[in-house]
């Protein structure tokens, strides 16, 4: 049933559109099964539906610590994203909600974890030349799908990377992401001279309104307009693949110095080094050229400036990837071929809590300040819930309740319906 006064949408891959009905989730819908990371203004939790059994990732926020920190612009602009994404290199968000003191994410849960953690298990914290291409393919994807839909990532690191239980990544993390208002549309390039016939569509133009003068992003993998505190656009994703590229070849990043300041210097001035034998793999050429290109100081050069994405996948050390078909590749790693994640898949599966253990909704998270009052900041937290129609169409439904009547108190829960 659509709730009147609802905003309703529809999206798939092909189009943008929801479709909405109601359900009941809450807090109270979800086991809680374990802690499966800590952020700076909340947890996620590995938690299992009550009523179907499924596995999600439940990131739970404290209010009040964002409130603290002046970080509320940024749940707000990240559950934006999670919930307009539809993308298969993107972590699907199911529901968001709310408490007096918590916002709730219930997304996909990645068996394989973080990324960084899959690289610094491996020899010399690498991965073959061809693993690392797969990787950073999919990477690009997901980038020139956030580029395409207005937003600029601004955070790829490994860490932001999980792997789902198929062994594709997924991206997480868009607290720092920042959207263009409102994006600008792809324009097809004509005069195309580049290596393969593919017309040429350039997703830079999506975000072209959009520069950004705020300093974000991680030490190592900062790009040097932002350093220079000069403005920066989406070019800023395209260094950090440069440098996501950098590190699984050579399991270290390329500007690394001793401290923050001889960081940024190497940043801004130093060149890239690419070690050989050895102690370091041989790298193709064309991998070197690529990385050289993506790790332009100025972002006006950089590779991805032109046309965006298409520059990058036109790239010759690309060659080999068939890109609709990145989906349907057998990834290097898989997860579920680690007994020990078998195991956790299977004790996440049957656990039954004992009368003593805590729901999500009572875990101590940081307490609530009891005298804040007045305004509501969180007023434009939507709650609402999605429906990913995966087996048919990728039909994908969403209701955006109106925002004053969307905390969740038991009983009072939105949902959605498939076609
Ligand atoms: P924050 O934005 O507060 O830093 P993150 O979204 O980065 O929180 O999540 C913190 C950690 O929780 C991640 O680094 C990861 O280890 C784990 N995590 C987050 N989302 C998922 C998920 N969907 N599946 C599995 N683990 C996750």
């Amino acid at each position: 049933m659509v709730r009147s006064g609802a905003t309703t949408i529809r999206r798939t891959y092909s189009s943008n559109s929801m479709r909405v009905q109601k359900i009941s989730v809450g807090p109270k819908s979800f086991t809680k099964i374990k802690m499966l990371g800590k952020g700076d203004v909340g947890k996620v939790y590995l938690v299992r539906h009550k009523e179907t059994g499924k596995l999600y990732a439940m990131k739970v926020l404290a209010k009040a610590e964002m409130i603290k920190r002046n970080k509320i612009k940024r749940v707000l602009a990240e559950q934006e994203i999670l919930a307009t994404a539809n993308f298969p290199f993107i972590v699907t968000l199911y529901h968001t909600f709310q408490s007096d003191e918590r916002l709730y994410f219930c997304m996909d849960y990645c068996i394989g974890g973080e990324f960084f953690r899959v690289l610094q298990s491996r020899p010399g914290k690498c991965l073959p030349e061809e693993d690392a291409k797969f990787y950073a393919a999919e990477v690009t994807c997901a980038l020139e799908y956030l580029h395409l839909s207005g937003f600029i990532y601004r955070d790829l690191k490994p860490e932001n990377i999980l792997l789902h239980e198929t062994g594709h990544i997924m991206l997480t993390d868009f607290d720092l992401s920042k959207q263009s208002d409102p994006p600008g549309s792809p324009t097809v390039m004509k005069n195309s001279t580049f290596f393969y016939s593919l017309p040429s569509v350039d997703t830079r133009s999506c975000t072209a309104g959009l520069r950004t003068n705020s300093f974000v992003g991680t030490e190592e993998y900062i790009a040097p307009e932002v350093i220079k505190g000069v403005g920066h656009s989406s070019a800023v994703d395209w260094w950090t693949l440069g440098i996501l590229i950098f590190e699984m070849l050579y399991g270290s990043t390329p500007f690394k110095g001793s401290n923050r300041n001889a960081t940024f210097r190497n940043i801004l001035k130093s060149d890239i080094v690419f070690l050989g034998p050895p102690t370091h793999q041989v790298i193709s050429a064309s991998c070197r050229a690529l990385v050289r290109r993506l790790l332009a100081k100025s972002d006006k050069k950089r590779l991805g400036s032109r046309a965006g994405a298409a520059d990058v996948k036109q790239n010759p050390w690309f060659k080999n990837i068939t890109w609709a078909l990145l989906r349907n590749r057998t990834p290097p790693i898989l997860p579920l071929a680690d007994p020990q994640k078998q195991q956790l898949l299977q004790f996440a599966l049957t656990y039954e809590p004992d009368s003593t253990s805590l729901d999500i909704e009572r875990e101590n998270l940081w307490t609530t300040d009891p005298n804040r009052k007045g305004v509501d900041p969180f007023e434009k937290f939507e709650s609402m819930t999605i429906l990913h129609d995966c087996d048919e169409d990728f039909g994908v439904y969403v209701q955006k309740e109106n925002s004053s009547d969307s905390r969740w108190t038991e009983g009072d829960s939105t949902a959605v319906e498939h076609d």
